[in-house]
């Protein structure tokens, strides 16, 4: 069985003192959870949470990179820059990206493997819009999403990656997938990976997100393909968020 990994993903939201709550509410309710637990923060308040969360059970990490090592590309963020403040993780190809950023499948594989690189594990995002899956399109969408990322890595990295499918029509609008429905698509993206690498597909994690909450998380996550959630609003609050930790 793998491991359960349950990641937040706070996206632009936080404060010095609001972060400091959350985590303090995050660490007072850890104990007897059965997953490990992260959080993605916005990229200011790394060094905050560096100094918060180092040596407690809570990884941290970030929201987006550059693919580039270094240079004349004003307002980016570099692999190595995360990795300096010791992040474990970092999300890449996140849908609110594609959608605003115009980030093809191909610029977040080079994201991913820039992550790689600098010792990232990267949670690569793949999911398909309301009109895709209503146009029957959800699989040649998602797995071309994940094509992408298979074939700019070599086998030993895509064994290292984390994989996120997130339905964008369930982000942050209170409807989820269905256990069932989203089993379909983790299922498909497994034999995706083990068609990699057999080793792939037995160990990369992946998660479900969108508008997971404490009140379907066990439900998707004793699916046998969900490893665990990705988990945006309900992630800033710290009840919501370890119900959903204790859940898995
Ligand atoms: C997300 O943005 O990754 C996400 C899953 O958001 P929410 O849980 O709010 O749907």
């Amino acid at each position: 069985m793998r491991p359960k990994l349950v990641v937040g993903n706070w996206k632009m939201n936080g404060s010095r003192a609001g972060n400091a709550t959350l985590v303090a509410g995050l660490l007072a309710g850890l104990d007897g959870a059965n997953a490990s637990c992260a959080v993605c923060v916005p990229a200011p308040y790394l060094p905050q949470c560096e100094q918060l969360l180092a040596g407690t059970p809570v990884a941290w990490g970030a929201q987006d990179v550059s693919q580039h090592a270094s240079g004349a590309y004003t307002g980016e963020v570099s692999a190595a820059m995360l990795a300096d403040f010791s992040c474990r993780y970092v999300i890449v190809g996140h849908s609110e990206r594609r959608a605003y950023h115009g980030e093809s499948s191909e610029l977040v594989a080079h994201k991913a493997k820039a992550a790689l690189e600098a010792g990232l594990t990267p949670i690569v995002c793949v999911g398909e819009t309301l009109d895709q899956r209503e146009a029957g399109q959800t699989a040649s969408v998602v797995g071309s999403q994940l094509a992408a990322v298979l074939e700019l890595l070599d086998d030993a990295q895509v064994e290292k990656i984390v994989v996120a499918y997130e339905p964008v029509w369930a982000i942050g609008t209170g409807r989820n997938a269905t256990p069932e429905m989203a089993q379909e698509v983790h299922a498909q993206l497994r034999m995706q990976l083990k068609e990699r690498s057999v080793q792939a597909g037995a160990s990369v994690a992946i998660l479900y997100g969108g508008s997971m909450k404490p009140d379907n998380a066990k439900e998707l996550m004793a699916q046998p393909d969900i490893d665990g959630g990705l988990v945006g609003g309900a992630a800033l609050k710290a009840a919501d968020f370890l119900a959903i930790l204790h859940a898995a």
